[in-house]
């Protein structure tokens, strides 16, 4: 089974790596190509010129981008992926997507006999390193069984959630949660904070306590409390998440005031922050209107 990967950011990366560690063999191709040479030369994959070359002779590919758009906008033309899929081969699409655009490039592909499956991650680069991500399917059942000796490979746990777009959607909703609880707990903290109370006392009791969340037990102290912010998952992309998931909510008529809000939070703090600061900086938002640090 020959697999072409493109698409080698902070979690691409490390995808692709757990693929060339499979020993399956890989072809990459990145937009910024000396990344995908660098990887090749790590790694003993082959690099490849365009899309179109990246496809020749693939069985399953798997692109992995911020948005589909990015996707979708690499599927036309001579150097395009459509030119060089072949056909009954299957696209793995771990870009966390828009069911919409993932529906649309189901269908594009479709007219080439190639299946599709939307498949976002969750995990952070961490879990993609250690090939323990969680990962969620959109697509028909079939496609997923060709592309499981793929997934298996950087995934560990594999849930098939619906038609094309259900993964997508599964996906912002989880991402939804994590942006709420990143905001509440930076808001409740501010706030103790200001009361006097030590903020890791506060987590120690919440960590013990039916409010904890991944922002309260991991993400607050590794990375707020010690004041690191290290960058692995970029505040513009849960931005985008989030603003998938109210979409969603928007799309099937479900009240969701919270999602809407969290929502317009984070693009005040895309604003704010830019394309390359990382998520949990929204947190310093939160700090900024409270006139507190959280440590
Ligand atoms: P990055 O921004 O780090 O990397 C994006 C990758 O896509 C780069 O390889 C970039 O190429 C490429 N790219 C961007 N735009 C285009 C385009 N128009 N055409 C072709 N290539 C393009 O993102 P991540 O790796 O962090 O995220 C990728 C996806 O995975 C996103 O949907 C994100 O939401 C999701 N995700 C990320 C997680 C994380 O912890 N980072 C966790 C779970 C999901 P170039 O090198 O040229 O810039």
């Amino acid at each position: 089974m020959n697999i072409a990967f493109l698409g080698l950011g902070a979690i691409g990366r490390p995808m692709a790596a757990r693929v060339a560690g499979s020993g399956l063999p890989l072809t990459v191709w990145n937009r910024t190509a000396s990344r995908a040479a660098d990887f090749a030369k790590e790694f003993g994959a082959r690099h490849a010129a365009t899309p179109a070359d990246a496809a020749r002779d693939a069985d399953v590919v798997v692109t992995c981008m911020p948005t589909s758009q990015d996707v979708a906008s690499l599927l036309d033309g001579p150097e395009g992926l459509i030119a060089g899929l072949g056909n009954g081969a299957t696209l793995i699409d771990c870009t966390s997507g828009d069911p919409a655009t993932s529906r649309k490039i189901r269908d594009a592909l479709a007219e080439r006999n190639v299946g599709y499956i939307d498949a976002p991650v969750s995990g952070g680069t961490t879990g993609a390193e250690k090939g323990t991500l969680t990962i969620m399917v959109g697509g028909d059942a079939a496609v997923l069984e060709r592309a499981r000796p793929v997934l298996e490979t950087f995934g560990q746990k594999i849930v098939h959630c619906g038609d094309v777009g259900a993964g997508d959607a599964v996906k912002a909703v989880n991402n939804a949660f994590l942006a709420t609880h990143i905001l509440a707990a930076a808001e409740g903290l501010a706030a103790l904070v200001k009361m006097g109370v030590d903020p890791k006392v506060a987590l120690d009791v919440i960590n013990a306590s039916s409010g904890r969340s991944n922002a309260s037990m991991n993400l607050i102290p590794e990375r707020v409390i010690t004041r690191k912010f290290p960058r692995t998952f970029r505040l513009a992309l849960l931005e985008k998440d989030v603003g998938i998931a109210a979409e969603v909510a928007r799309d099937t008529r479900t009240p969701a005031p919270i999602l809407q809000l969290t929502a317009d939070l984070f693009r005040i703090a895309r604003g704010e922050f830019g394309e390359v600061a990382d998520h949990v900086e929204a947190v310093k938002m939160v700090e900024q209107w409270a006139g507190v640090e959280i440590a």
